[in-house]
């Protein structure tokens, strides 16, 4: 047992300049444990609520309120339990707010106290992050295998693409350290493809480049070529990864890639990506229909479940009833887990462990809105969980994540990486 003695919330800024929250939690025998707040941009409906200001100051994002309730309301109940036990911490912050979207104390609130709490134990706990986690749910560490961005779209990008992310996945790399040598090879090829053809617009919320294609599927073709530029073959050692984050642009069945001026029913997204999947190496897809499309979703699954790795991020919120929902009607086979999506790190923990019971593949994510909390590096490797999603190869609220995987190879070694592992079920490991 030991107590924790302080909780102090501050308002500090993410990667997009909006105002956040950061956590530091002290132990009465010196403990310490710090955590900051992301935020998404392409949110689903049924996540926790980030609690705002409103109004127009810092355009409504400020987090006054959250900061005043943290340190007034929060800090007192939860000053003298004790720092190991984070079932019942994060029980005392849902006790607080037991509302379904947790409006009232906010998922911001709640997600870096929750984490701040995981890391003042660890401190206590004398071991790095990973470890006590690994401890803590018995778990064996393995680094993940990561999604990094080349190209951003959707409402990371001004929704320059529809598609959000188009990513690669390099499950053909020996070690983490080999897989970001080629992730950098095809990262800076494409920007020079785009920058001959003058389509290079910039960088987008997760550094990925900022790309003026003409269609959605154009990004596809670019991609491979800088595959190739980059000395590999498509589909061997590197493959494709898609967050088609549909909700974005489809609801009630109807889908418009405003790209392309293109209106599509259910069927017809369907037919769309699976004409993709055969024309180009796409190992996973991220939320293909929208998160109100759970019919689409079943079909999408039933025709290409047992090739490709099909993610819900926005139809499942990293919610256990929503996930034990989908495993009974086979609406997926894998789950990205954010953290702040549900608030705790217990109810986290919950969808870990009902997703991986039932099979599915586990993605722990970040978010578009990130800062230098490096903690999802560690919740990835900690529970060996087999993927890891960032952002892209740019920007160091991104690159810290993926550096910190390289301080944890030090000492697990290389060969305690997840590599092409956690692609069961994909035609990557058939074949
Ligand atoms: C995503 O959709 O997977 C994502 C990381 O974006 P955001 O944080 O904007 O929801
Ligand atoms: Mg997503």
């Amino acid at each position: 047992m030991s107590s924790i003695s302080s909780l102090h919330a501050r308002r500090i800024w993410d990667s997009r300049g909006n105002p956040t929250i950061e956590v530091d939690i002290t132990t009465e025998n010196g403990g310490f444990g710090r955590a900051v707040a992301p935020a998404g941009a392409s949110r689903g409906s049924r996540e926790a609520i980030d609690l705002r200001d409103g109004g127009t100051f810092l355009r409504g994002k400020n987090v006054s309120k959250a900061i005043s309730s943290l340190n007034n309301i929060v800090a007192p109940k939860i000053c003298g339990m004790d720092v190991f036990a984070q079932n019942e911490v994060d029980a005392a912050l849902i006790a607080l707010d037991p509302s379904p979207l947790k409006e009232v104390i906010g998922g911001n609130s709640m997600v870096a106290v929750s984490l701040a709490v995981l890391h003042a134990a660890a401190h206590v706990a004398d071991k790095p992050l990973y470890q006590y986690i690994a401890q803590h749910y018995n778990r064996i560490p393995i680094l993940p295998l990561p999604e990094i961005q080349i190209f951003g779209g959707g409402a990371h990008a001004g929704r320059r693409t529809d598609i959000q992310d188009f990513m690669v996945m390099v499950p053909g790399a020996s070690s983490f350290d080999e897989m970001m040598e080629i992730t950098s090879e095809v990262y800076f090829a494409a920007g020079d493809i785009l920058a001959q053809r003058g389509q290079l617009a910039g960088i987008a919320d997760e550094g990925g480049w900022w790309p003026n294609f003409d269609s959605n599927e154009h990004a596809l073709e670019t991609l491979v070529m800088a595959i190739e530029k980059a000395g590999e073959k498509p589909g061997d050692k590197v493959v494709i990864s898609l967050d088609v984050a549909a909700s974005e642009f489809g609801k009630a069945g109807q889908y418009h890639l405003a790209l392309e001026d293109r209106k599509m029913n259910t069927e017809q997204m369907i037919a769309m990506l699976g004409k993709w999947c055969l024309d180009y190496p796409i190992v996973s897809i991220e939320d293909p229909l929208s998160e109100d499309d759970t019919d689409g979703m079943i079909a999408f699954t039933k025709i290409f479940g047992d090739k490709l790795q099909i993610i819900g991020d926005d139809y499942l919120v990293t919610n256990a009833k929503l996930v034990e929902q989908a495993i009974a009607e086979k609406a997926c086979n894998a789950v990205l887990l954010k953290v702040n999506q549900i608030g705790t790190v217990s109810e986290a923990m919950r969808t870990f462990f009902e997703a991986e019971e039932a099979g599915w593949q586990v993605v722990v994510s970040a978010r578009s809105g990130e800062t230098e909390d490096v903690s999802i590096s560690h919740i990835a490797t900690g529970l060996g969980a087999g993927q890891l999603k960032v952002g892209s190869f740019q920007r160091s609220e991104r690159m810290a994540k993926w550096n910190e995987c390289l301080r944890m190879q030090d000492t697990l070694g290389a060969a305690q990486y997840a590599a092409g592992s956690s692609l069961k079920n994909t035609w990557w490991q058939q074949n």
